[in-house]
């Protein structure tokens, strides 16, 4: 009998002096908060009696001043606050953006003056982004409003004025062109400002140029969730399956679509993830 209790006592003080030992690893190998996570969770086992064997404090969680009552959060950077088009220009041939810089802090698309791009490029991020519909409403489907929100210069999410304007649900206001139609239609009026929050992670590709991960991206439309971290395909060619040409980071896109749909943009900024 006492020797059962020896050897189940050698046993725990084993067992601890492990967990013990397994623990100072981890403290060595925490890195980011999600490399605490998958330890944390690894080192938790068997399941803790203890409230504290749940709980840990490092590494810290930055900390960012919130977007509330008009303000970006402090981390953000800012791509388009009214003041200028400095830190746009044309895609196309890389000249000075010629769009309409307005008195009101918006931007316009000018008539066929081409696609704009940021002259910063980024990886994954939280995009956001307001735009308005011009008035007064003119054509039909997608002639009528129609610009874009190109991630990483080449996935665009569209912009279009749909009010009372049918057209195919995946190539409508919030989709993802061609691909993905969203979960609702969250337009404001045609004239006033609809607000894109957009979470987007990028596609990873391996050292031959084979995409390994898709792209995703979460949408949401005043408010309203119309995307919800749905995978990108690939490009989004007006004619044509998607494509997948290998990348790195890339810029963030605007459509002239061409037609004189003057669409209007305001308060662009992006927190990089
Ligand atoms: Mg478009």
């Amino acid at each position: 009998m006492k020797k059962i209790q020896i050897i189940t006592i050698l046993f725990s003080l084993t067992l601890l002096s492990c967990q013990e030992k397994a623990k100072e690893e981890v403290s060595e190998t925490i890195t980011t908060v999600e490399d605490a996570v998958i330890i944390h969770e690894e080192y938790t086992k068997p399941e803790p009696t203890e409230p504290e064997g749940t709980e840990y404090y490092e590494p810290k969680v930055p900390v960012v001043g919130p977007a509330t009552d008009g303000k970006i959060p402090s981390d953000a950077i800012v791509l388009f606050d009214g003041s200028s088009l400095d830190g746009w220009m044309h895609t196309q041939d890389s000249t000075a953006a010629k769009w309409h810089l307005n008195n009101d802090g918006s931007m316009t698309v000018a008539d066929k003056t081409g696609n704009i791009r940021t002259k910063q490029e980024f990886g994954d991020i939280q995009l956001h982004i307001e735009w308005r519909s011009p008035l007064p409403v003119q054509r039909e489907g997608q002639n009528r409003g129609n610009s874009g929100i190109f991630l990483d210069g080449i996935y665009e999410i569209q912009v279009l004025d749909n009010n009372d304007n049918d057209t195919y649900v995946n190539g409508q206001v919030g989709s993802i062109y061609k691909q993905g139609p969203p979960l609702a239609m969250a337009s404001v009026p045609t004239g006033e400002w609809n607000v894109y929050d957009i979470i987007y992670h990028a596609p990873e590709f391996n050292q031959e140029g084979g995409k390994i991960k898709s792209a995703t991206v979460t949408v949401l439309h005043n408010g309203v969730l119309i995307q919800d971290h749905t995978e990108i395909k690939g490009t989004t060619p007006y004619i044509g399956w998607p494509k997948n040409p290998p990348h790195g980071k890339g810029p963030l896109m605007l459509q002239d679509h061409g037609d004189d749909s003057r669409v209007s943009y305001r308060n662009i900024w992006v927190r990089e993830l």
